[in-house]
């Protein structure tokens, strides 16, 4: 399905905005205080790092966004961070360590088959976008949690384990009940299973931000429209039986090339769409030992 065209930011909760973008479906954060403005993840290129500032500048304020907040480091939520020069840009120190050379793999991969895709909502001049924009890394990352002060209120991220990637946090607004999930979870598609994601952890992981942030009101993916925690848990469930299978298999001595095509009723999505996160399982499960 095609994601729908951008109207901008929309208000959520008490001064907290969300933006949600065609390309790549990405949902971009806003959360406005009394000492500036911070912005949740920065789209997929210079180009489009600018348009979330056009954007900032539309809701016909005076916001300066001085901090920026990448909720991983995929180049979806990354490589706009170009775009705001006059922020900082707060990461996990994973993001700092890996970006490099991420970033290159991706516009390698763009580079090498440009043409637009209209399913993932981006088009030709977007590929082209991503490959010309120069990489920004963090400017200050941490390993377990930080937080940032805006004054009249306080942001924070936290890191509680590996799942869709190693690096993912959660950005939290306590006091507007909100709470920003990255990847951690999607709503418009399955959520994404890839080479650099951690199956067997990511439902505690989940699980670990959930019981932290309370009862938020809104929790925001990062593709889609936002959630509740009940939806959020739903997925978080469902991870976790993909888990269980793949555990299963695994420990049970399944042959990789089984495990990719035997149906399972447990398995929440197809499994044509879990090959990855096969390959995942077998590369951080080890072989068990022969019978002796
Ligand atoms: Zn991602």
């Amino acid at each position: 399905m095609t994601p729908p065209a951008s109207r901008g930011f929309v208000e959520v909760a008490d001064r907290v905005f969300l933006a949600r973008y065609p390309q790549w479906d990405v949902q971009v954060g806003l959360v406005l205080g009394r000492d500036g403005a911070v912005v949740v993840d920065t789209r997929a290129s210079d180009v489009q790092g600018r348009e979330v500032l056009d954007d900032v500048r539309r809701l016909g304020r005076d916001i300066e966004v001085r901090h920026v907040v990448n909720t991983h480091v995929h180049f979806d939520h990354t490589f706009g961070n170009i775009a705001f020069d006059t922020a900082t840009v707060h990461a996990h120190e994973t993001v700092a360590a890996t970006l490099e050379a991420r970033g290159e793999r991706i516009k390698q991969l763009l580079r090498d088959d440009p043409a637009g895709a209209p399913e993932y909502g981006y088009t030709e001049a977007d590929a082209r976008g991503v490959v010309a924009t120069p990489l920004r890394l963090p400017d200050r990352t941490f390993a377990s949690s930080a937080t940032i002060d805006l004054g009249d209120r306080v942001v924070t991220m936290t890191y509680a384990g590996r799942g869709h990637t190693e690096g993912d946090v959660a950005v939290g607004v306590a006091d507007a009940g909100v709470l920003f999930l990255g990847d951690l979870i999607e709503e418009s598609d399955h959520p994404s299973l890839g080479e650099d994601s951690w199956p067997l952890e990511w439902a505690d992981t989940l699980t670990s931000h959930l019981t932290a942030a309370g009862e938020p009101g809104v929790v925001v993916p990062g593709h889609g429209r936002p959630v509740d925690v009940a939806f959020a848990e739903r997925q978080r469930d469902e991870v976790a039986a993909v888990a269980a299978v793949l555990r299963e298999r695994r420990l049970a001595g399944m042959a990789l090339v089984d495990a990719l095509h035997e149906p399972d009723a447990r398995l929440p999505y197809p499994l044509e769409h879990l090959g990855t996160a096969v390959h995942r399982v077998w590369a951080q499960l080890a072989t068990p030992s022969p019978a002796e």
